[in-house]
């Protein structure tokens, strides 16, 4: 009999590569895999022929099991099969619900890890060539969801609006507009920005604009979910952003 045991795997933005050793390991020893929509499938060719997969992200938009039931098949499973794997997108700690999971795993006794992973706050916008710090235009970097249990925008995405730090929003394009209006409101409408879709994987693409103008390049583009919003003077560091806005600066001035 399998010893039940949960290890919580962060998959990474997208990229497989972008997986720790530590995390392939351990799903090349799982015996039942968990993942979500954001973790990708691709990664599942690593698991033993004989590991069952469970997807239990969102179809259609809606949620195939809700949080109560993952908690709970989490724990039967492990029970049934031994080594469960759990597999989130980016860092499982971060917005990924992950912790609760094994809060919920641990009140049965069941041996639990977490695997650390890359979390898309940093690599979306490292995979267009933006920092999220850099000495000189930002000393620190907010994470920030745009989604809040009461469904209300984020008190602190007004604090960081305020700050001279980089502003990385997760979960947070259908509340562009009210997130840019709150930067033009605490006189930032010409802070750089950025938004980045699928970052890491082939269908990536992203857009780059001032604040006020970044509703709509954004929605000229098409821009949607999966996406990192970056706001910050970091931004001004990327080429679209220079060819765009610097140069105008300078024929204008
Ligand atoms: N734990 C994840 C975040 C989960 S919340 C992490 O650390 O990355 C889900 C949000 O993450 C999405 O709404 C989006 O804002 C962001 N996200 C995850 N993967 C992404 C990707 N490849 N490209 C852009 N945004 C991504």
């Amino acid at each position: 009999m399998n010893i039940p045991r949960i290890s919580l795997i962060g998959a990474g933005p997208g990229d497989i590569e972008l997986i720790t050793l530590k995390g392939i390991r351990a799903i090349e020893s799982a015996d039942v895999i968990l993942y979500d929509a954001l973790a990708n499938e691709a990664l599942l060719a690593y698991s033993k022929p004989t590991a069952l997969k469970v997807y239990v992200g969102k179809r259609l938009g809606k949620y195939v099991y809700t949080q109560d039931q993952i908690n709970y098949k989490l724990v039967e499973l492990a029970l049934q099969y031994g080594h469960v794997v759990r597999l989130k997108g980016g860092d499982p700690y971060v917005f990924g619900r992950g912790y609760e999971e094994l809060e919920y795993a641990k009140a049965f006794n069941i041996e639990c890890e977490v695997i650390s992973g890359v979390t898309s706050a940093i690599a979306a916008p490292a995979s267009v060539g933006i920092p999220v710090t850099m000495r000189g235009l930002a000393e620190s970097f907010w994470v920030i969801t745009g989604t809040t249990r009461t469904g209300s925008l984020s008190n602190d995405i007004a604090l960081a609006a305020q700050s001279s730090a980089t502003v990385v929003i997760l979960m947070g394009m259908s509340k562009l507009d009210q997130i840019c209006d709150l930067f033009i409101q605490h006189g930032k409408a010409q802070t750089p920005a950025a938004i980045i879709q699928n970052a890491t994987k082939e269908e990536a693409h992203f857009v780059v604009a001032t604040v006020e103008e970044l509703v709509a390049k954004a929605t000229a583009q098409h821009i949607q979910n999966p996406a990192v919003i970056v706001i910050g003077e970091v931004v001004s560091l990327h080429p679209q952003f220079i060819e765009t806005y610097v140069r105008e600066e300078i024929n204008i001035r």
